[in-house]
């Protein structure tokens, strides 16, 4: 097999994206009733780059009174916006999705800024997708009984909406667009080490002229998130996160009326089959475990090879590894940024230790990396089963691991073998084994030899400790409205 080798034949000239047409405060307040507004806590905490370790700008902690504010201002605005022609509503949302096409090259530096991912997603994934997804429901607003034939759907009231570091501004996209396009009003609460697309978005959303309080943005770490969960004014609670917090909110809410859906971890599996291109089955691996340095709900962290091509796609997926381009997120060349957090790469690292003393081989490509800010190199594990904590538990991080399977009936037992139900791949040439996979695998999402396409018109969502309802497509709708 010939060796790609492109680290030592190549080395390509840096591509950086400039950073002077950002416009940043230094400080970030809360964003309540269409206004920014001082928290009451007069807390501010910094929000920093993970590649640099420097702190970007300065962010308002919310406190229970704030939450308060927000809740008011959310429940006023919820008379009018609910009654709102649903044609007008659309016309509010579809503006918001093109202002954030018409800022898309400074969403993009600030989202790769503020969580270390390569620009090149950030520019190409994360900022086009949030705003298709306000354009998608912005057309449904006025459609929503076509979408629902025989029924009388109608708004649910307050969405309180909290979401995590991996794609902040993409997870305030699909949690403000469906919620409001429905007309609900929303609270939403972005990750404490993310903050500033969602306060950007702000802006756009103040630039637009929503009417106040429809959109509220309060910042502040795991406490605001509960405060929002506890309050007694909320009608729903739409989060993403982890299993551990989706748990206790769940332990919350229980015995109010709060309706919920919960967007969970996941330890997807990525199955290869004797049968499939190989050469594309391992662009495909390494899309599913180091796209966004792994920081991926639905990654492919468990591979499974069919044993008889597990040699040839092992050294052809540590060859390709070899020759990833990991450093500087603004760079356009960098394939792996930086790691969102210190706190995120001491779990990394904790997860890579456990790994080699439970017996597993570890492979790490060779990268020279800044003594400054968070990385990890890609990371791949050999002889590793079931039982091994790197394979039951969620890393999230460029990290995985592999195992080999010799039939159909064996790689669906072990891909289910685990607690959470997210999301699989399958590369294989015959349509047959797709069908049988697809039906049999316990997963929101399997992808068809490929992984990691996203698409609003898709639903998204898990089963068992992934969670439950879908965000995306109709389902989206549904999960924002009630019926008579
Ligand atoms: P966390 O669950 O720690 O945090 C998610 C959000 O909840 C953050 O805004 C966080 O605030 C907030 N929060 C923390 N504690 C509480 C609480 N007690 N009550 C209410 N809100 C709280 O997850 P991470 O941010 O670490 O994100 C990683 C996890 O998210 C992974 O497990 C991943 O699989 C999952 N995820 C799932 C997705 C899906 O669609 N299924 C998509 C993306 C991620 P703060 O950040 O300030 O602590």
């Amino acid at each position: 097999m010939s060796k790609l080798n492109l680290n030592k034949t190549w080395n390509y000239a840096a591509a950086t994206e400039s950073t002077n047409h950002i416009l940043l405060k230094e400080k970030y307040d809360l964003f309540i009733n269409g206004e920014f507004v001082k928290s009451n806590s007069k807390k501010y905490f910094d929000t920093i780059n993970p590649a640099t370790d420097e702190v970007i700008a300065k962010i308002s902690e919310a406190n229970k009174k704030d939450i308060d504010l927000a809740v008011k201002s959310a429940k006023i605005a919820f008379r009018s916006w609910s009654k709102l022609k649903a044609k007008e509503r659309g016309k509010y949302i579809f503006r918001i999705a093109r202002m954030i096409q018409e800022r898309a090259k400074e969403f993009a530096v600030i989202e790769s800024m503020d969580g270390g991912k390569p620009i090149r997603e950030s520019r190409d994934v994360d900022i086009p997708l949030a705003a298709n997804h306000f354009f998608y429901y912005a057309g449904w607003a006025d459609k929503l009984e076509y979408a629902f034939p025989n029924k009388i759907p109608k708004p649910l009231g307050v969405a309180g909406q909290i979401i995590p570091w991996n794609f902040p501004l993409l997870m305030a996209a699909w949690k403000i667009a469906p919620a409001i396009a429905c007309g609900n009003t929303v609270v939403l609460k972005p990750a404490e080490t993310t903050s500033l697309t969602a306060l950007k978005l702000a802006e756009i959303i103040q630039e637009s002229g929503l009417p106040k309080g429809v959109v509220n943005i309060v910042t502040g770490a795991g406490n605001t998130g509960a405060e929002i969960v506890n309050h007694p004014d909320i009608d729903k609670i739409a989060f993403t996160g982890s299993t551990n917090v989706g748990k206790l909110i769940q332990k919350s809410i229980s015995g109010t009326k709060k309706k919920s859906t919960l967007e969970l971890g996941g330890k997807g599996a990525n199955i290869i089959f004797e049968d499939a291109a190989i050469d594309q089955a391992v662009e495909g691996i390494v899309n599913a475990i180091f796209f966004n340095q792994g920081h991926v709900c639905c990654a492919g962290s468990r591979l499974f090879v069919q044993e008889s091509v597990a040699n040839i796609v092992i050294e052809k997926l540590k060859d390709r590894m070899s020759s990833l381009i990991v450093g500087n997120p603004l760079d356009k060349n960098t394939d792996i940024g930086a790691i969102n957090s210190k706190e995120q790469l001491a779990t990394i690292n904790k997860y890579i230790k456990i790994g080699q003393e439970e017996g597993g081989e570890i492979y790490q490509s060779k990268c020279s990396i800044s003594k400054k800010g968070n990385w990890c190199p890609p990371t791949l594990f050999l002889n590793v089963s079931q039982s091994h904590t790197i394979v039951q538990e969620e890393i999230f991080g460029p990290v995985l691991a592999i195992q080999t399977f010799r039939t159909i009936d064996e790689v669906i037992e072990k891909a289910n073998n685990t607690p959470f139900g997210l999301s699989a791949g399958v590369w294989t040439e015959k349509g047959s084994k797709i069908f049988k996979l697809t039906q049999e695998l316990n997963a929101g999402v399997v992808w068809a030899n490929t992984y990691n396409k996203f698409d609003p018109t898709s639903p998204f969502g898990g089963f068992k400790e992934s969670g439950f309802g879908r965000e995306g497509g109709l389902h989206g709708l549904k999960a924002y409205l009630k019926f008579e």
